[in-house]
């Protein structure tokens, strides 16, 4: 069983203004305020548009909270800079103050990555310094045809390399078909997921092995069931994340 912090990742995807901050500072000042008694062993990661990061970061480090509060970007390109107009890089990504990326997120698999673009992308994240969450998630087709955890396995074998760990990254097990959706996955269908994911690791020598996050329909009342389900080490969180009184009870539910 794992040691490592439960992590709550907010993806706030294409939502967030300046204004938005404010919706940060009062998750800080909650934090600050210690409402919350067992946020010891807890990890919490803001992923705002890239537009933000930098602005979150001055607000985070002028803040006291003793909660470690970090920054993803949603995505990065493969090189590290270049003649890619309106792209952003992983060293542009740290230096704006982020210490994660998420990567292969089903909306950018959608429109543009594949699990070698992944798979690239870990490597130049990496090397920046950045930790990365990858995503990896079935589509509702695949699960109906008994084709979910292959489908998955499949996804981790081409996305990722073997010096891929808890020391650099975690993994986000989203059902493409539970993302924006009313419920998640059953408590067997997710237990059963992380199960596989645990033992594709260890099948491939890995001791530190990475936290798996669930993604897909999280919210005030679905959060307790999940995180309790065994193999669960955190929370990726769309809608409930973008307003801090919804997070907040996700956080300390
Ligand atoms: C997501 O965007 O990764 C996600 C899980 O969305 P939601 O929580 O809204 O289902």
């Amino acid at each position: 069983m794992t040691t490592h912090p439960f992590i709550y990742v907010a993806n706030w995807k294409m939502y967030g203004l300046r204004n938005s901050g404010e919706e940060l500072r009062e998750i800080i000042t909650a934090l600050e305020n210690t409402i919350f008694p067992n946020m010891s062993n807890k990890e919490i990661v803001f992923a705002p548009p890239a537009t933000l990061i930098s602005y979150f970061a001055d607000i985070i480090h002028t803040s006291s909270c003793s909660t470690p509060i970090a920054l993803a970007g949603q995505n990065c390109h493969t090189q590290c800079e270049g003649a890619y107009t309106g792209s952003i890089s992983a060293p542009m990504l740290y230096d704006s103050g982020a210490r994660y990326v998420l990567l292969g997120h089903s909306e950018v698999r959608q429109v543009a990555d594949s699990d070698a673009d992944i798979l690239e992308k870990t490597h130049i994240a990496h090397r920046a310094g950045l930790r990365t969450i990858v995503c990896v998630g079935e589509e509702r087709k695949q699960r109906e045809s008994g084709k979910a955890v292959q489908t998955v396995i499949e996804q981790l074998s081409r996305c990722l390399d073997k010096d891929f760990s808890y020391d650099n990254g975690d993994i986000a097990y989203e059902p493409l078909w539970a993302i924006g959706a009313e419920s998640p996955p059953s408590v067997t269908e997710i237990a059963e997921m992380h199960e596989a994911i645990t033992l594709y690791f260890h099948d491939n020598g890995v001791k530190n092995i990475p936290r798996i996050l669930y993604g897909g329909a999280v919210n005030e009342n679905t959060i307790h069931t999940i995180k309790n389900i065994a193999n669960v080490n955190g929370v990726l969180v769309g809608r409930a994340s973008l307003k801090s009184s919804q997070f907040l009870k996700i956080i300390e539910p």
